[in-house]
């Protein structure tokens, strides 16, 4: 990694810090390992970026239903599920001098993102030696009730998928659904990570956005092609990430988990290499037979057409709601030359972000503040405003290019004579005069110009 790459999940981490978009979690007791907050900013583009999840993945499809189910469950489902037994990494510790932890399988990378060759000898960091692999279950305990025995123990769950499998008799039986038909969920996962970090790309505790596709068997592989482009395609197009960073990568057969018999990730190139973004995984009949067995409940579907009862085959496309934020912001960063100043900009598609339209009077003087206000609660309904009034107006349209918000209403004095307000915009700062009474209208133009400039250098078809 070169010391401008690592330069610039530095100058992520102090922006977001400093903007509002993500703190360290407890930070005044010294935060905790691998747990973020999300500030104001942040909490509008985690919501910008679920809503057009939720829209692409349900609202606008015929045949998925959402669902939300809880954290906590039966602890059967995670030893059904084969959780309890294998959802471990192999962990070495370094026993030189720096006592580090590692993931086994993750050595080479860790060399590499030092700058030292992939087959160097022990560990990564100070090269001491390394113990031999254990292997790590990475799911959080937690207890039920007050007596803190065995048979009150919990898991804290680490994906979403598994409330879907247990409740798809459920959704079948309350919605009569034909297959192929999909559930899905937005949640909290939590998973004890031996080696989190860059920023909130690894964490302990973040949110999945899941949706579990029930097929027909012999039908899945057809299936799983069809959600890697459309998944591959959303990236692109509706989040405006730009397609020569990302890539779909077929699993090679021994990284296959036990369960499924194709995954592809669409990955994207962090600072720090390629990355996963988000997981597109056949995962046969596994789960819903194995809770067949363990519950005794019958969770197989009967075609009324071809008269067959079969054990539907799932293919599933997991996305992490935070690796997606890091993404968007490295894939949007930019620094350029104006006039001799540097500008730190982020060219967010505009439907992501957190502020699409900041409204600016030129002076805080109440003859100006007044309508400024006035306007930006008008315009409140149809977009993602916000108002701001301090500092000098070049540091406001700074402080706005370095959130992402991709047009500014400026009110300036001749605004009392001519009714009319400056829209600039943040790409290419240009700006144009409109009536107050034309200002949607003219807004809602621009934004439409704006997202096919985000659509433009995402590389979109
Ligand atoms: P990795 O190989 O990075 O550990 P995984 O293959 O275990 O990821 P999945 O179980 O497929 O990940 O999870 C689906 C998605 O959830 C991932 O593509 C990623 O976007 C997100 N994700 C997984 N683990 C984490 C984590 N610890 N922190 C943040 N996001 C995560």
């Amino acid at each position: 990694m070169t010391a401008c790459e690592v330069d610039l999940i530095e100058k992520l981490v102090s922006l977001c810090k400093q903007r509002g978009f993500v703190y360290p979690s407890s930070e005044i007791y010294g935060g905790l390992n691998a747990v973020y907050d999300f500030g104001p900013l942040g909490v509008r583009l985690r919501r910008n970026v679920r809503d057009l999840w939720w829209r692409a993945m349900v609202d606008l499809r015929d045949d998925v239903d959402g669902i939300e189910t809880a954290v906590l469950m039966n602890p059967q489902v995670w030893v059904a599920s084969g959780h309890v037994q294998s959802f471990s990494d192999p962990m070495v510790d370094c026993t030189g001098r720096c006592k580090k932890r590692w993931r086994a399988d993750h050595l080479e990378a860790e060399r590499i993102a030092r700058g030292k060759p992939p087959d160097a000898p022990g560990c990564p960091e100070c090269g001491g030696a390394l113990t031999p692999a254990r292997q790590f279950n990475l799911m959080f305990k937690t207890f039920i009730g007050s007596v803190e025995d065995q048979a009150s123990q919990l898991w804290l769950r680490p994906e979403t998928a598994q409330g879907m499998f247990v409740n798809f008799a459920n959704v079948l039986n309350s919605t009569r659904r034909r297959i192929p038909f999909g559930i899905a969920q937005m949640g909290k996962g939590f998973r004890n990570e031996i080696s989190p970090g860059n920023f909130i790309f690894r964490l302990r505790e973040f949110d999945l956005l899941e949706m579990e596709w029930f097929c027909k068997p012999g039908t899945d592989l057809e299936w799983h092609e069809y959600w890697c482009n459309e998944r591959f395609r959303w990236h692109i197009e509706q989040l405006g990430i730009r397609r020569a960073n990302l890539r779909l990568r077929p699993h090679e057969k021994d990284e296959l988990s036990h369960y499924s018999t194709a995954t592809s990730d669409i990955e994207y190139l962090f600072p720090f290499g390629w990355g996963e973004l988000e997981g597109i995984a056949d995962r046969t009949d596994y789960d819903l037979t194995t809770h067949i067995k363990q519950s005794g409940r019958d969770l197989s579907y009967f075609d009324s057409e071809t008269n067959e009862r079969y054990v539907p085959y799932v293919v599933e496309p997991a996305l992490g709601l935070e690796r997606t934020l890091i993404t968007l912001l490295v894939d949007a960063y930019d620094e350029e030359e104006v006039r001799g100043e540097k500008r730190v900009v982020l060219h967010l598609h505009p439907d992501n972000a957190p502020v699409q339209v900041a409204v600016l009077p030129l002076s805080k003087k109440a003859e100006l503040r007044e309508p400024a206000r006035k306007i930006e609660h008008d315009l409140r309904r149809s977009f993602a405003t916000e108002y701001d009034e301090t500092q000098s107006i070049g540091r406001r349209y700074r402080r706005h290019d370095e959130i992402g918000t991709p047009l500014a209403v400026t009110v300036d004095f001749d605004t009392l004579n001519d009714h009319a307000v400056t829209i600039r915009e943040r790409d290419g700062m240009t700006q144009v005069r409109v009536p107050i009474d034309g200002l949607e209208h003219a807004l809602r133009d621009q934004l439409d110009q704006s997202r096919k400039r985000a659509r433009d250098r995402a590389g979109a078809s």
